[in-house]
């Protein structure tokens, strides 16, 4: 378990003047779930502060301990009396079995994801641990917190590419063989729906993205949109727009979403600024 690591001074067991000491300070037995253990899965929205939605902040402010892969939690302000326990991000369904053993003591857990909890993040991790862990969890109070995904953040940044029906797919093949991203993705950009691949590249996937594009040329016009959103509202921030026939893979790094659109899909020149980049609600017969 790779907790212990005090993300706010005094973080590892103080109290506030009059507060009742948290549950967890007692003795509980392994697996048994004392009242009031709750454990939340939390969206953190995209970057900025301000699109974490109020919801999700003041139930990260509730909780006495947060856990998530250490860039995520440098997001949270810090709080005294709150204990950090980050972990690596591979370390998904380990990360989900210790939050969730601490919410079984009766503690108020947080375990933060970035976007949205329930879009390729930790939510699912810990229903997984629940279904496959002790009966005890499945009495857990456990809150999902919806957050703002990276597809929704860099769809507004880019105009409404997302108007029409679109379609979101995790091009990592850490949890699923590649023939299946491979089938999804043509499956879905030949039935016309917009792509949002999130998990587009990284170190240890280097070639999947390539291979994607090359999966697609054969089915969309080669003049459709293909925008790297990277890092959507941070201070790094990065939007490059090209074309299927131009998009090369080297744009996109693990804090980019890549949305690649239809034969509908259009764009708006303005002067001085990107194009808006649009979908059409309506789909002619
Ligand atoms: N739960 C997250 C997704 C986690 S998977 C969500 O709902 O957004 C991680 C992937 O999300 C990254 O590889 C990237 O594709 C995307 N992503 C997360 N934050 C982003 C941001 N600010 N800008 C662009 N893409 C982002």
């Amino acid at each position: 378990m790779s907790t212990g690591q005090a993300g706010a001074p005094g973080a590892a067991g103080s109290l506030a003047p009059g507060r009742e000491p948290p549950a967890a300070m007692q003795a509980a037995a392994p697996g048994a779930l004392r009242p009031g253990g709750r454990r939340v899965g939390i969206g953190l929205g995209p970057g900025a502060a301000d699109l974490t939605a109020p919801r999700a902040a003041s139930a990260l402010a509730a909780c006495g301990d947060l856990f998530g892969y250490g860039p995520y939690l440098d997001r949270v302000p810090a709080r005294p009396g709150q204990t950090r326990h980050v972990s690596d991000n591979r370390a998904e369904l380990a990360r989900a079995r210790d939050a969730l053993a601490l919410a079984a003591t009766g503690r108020a857990v947080a375990l933060v994801s970035a976007g949205d909890a329930g879009v390729f993040a930790m939510a699912s991790a810990v229903f997984e641990a629940v279904e496959a862990g002790p009966a005890a969890w499945r009495g857990l109070e456990i809150e999902v917190v919806p957050g703002i995904s990276a597809l929704l953040a860099a769809a507004a940044r880019l105009g409404a590419p997302l108007g029409g029906d679109f379609c979101a797919l995790s091009l990592s093949d850490n949890l699923k063989p590649w023939t299946v991203v491979a089938s999804r993705l043509t499956a879905a950009a030949g039935a016309g729906f917009v792509l949002a691949l999130y998990n587009p590249r990284s170190n240890a996937r280097p070639w999947q993205l390539a291979a994607a594009f090359d999966l697609l040329r054969p089915i969309l016009p080669a003049s459709v949109p293909v925008v790297f959103a990277t890092a959507i509202s941070r201070a790094e921030e990065r939007v490059e727009i090209a074309t299927l026939a131009s998009a090369g893979p080297e744009r996109a790094d693990m804090r980019t979403l890549v949305l690649i659109g239809t034969a509908a899909t259009r764009q708006i020149a303005r002067s001085g600024a990107p194009p808006w980049i649009y979908t059409p609600r309506r789909v002619a017969p």
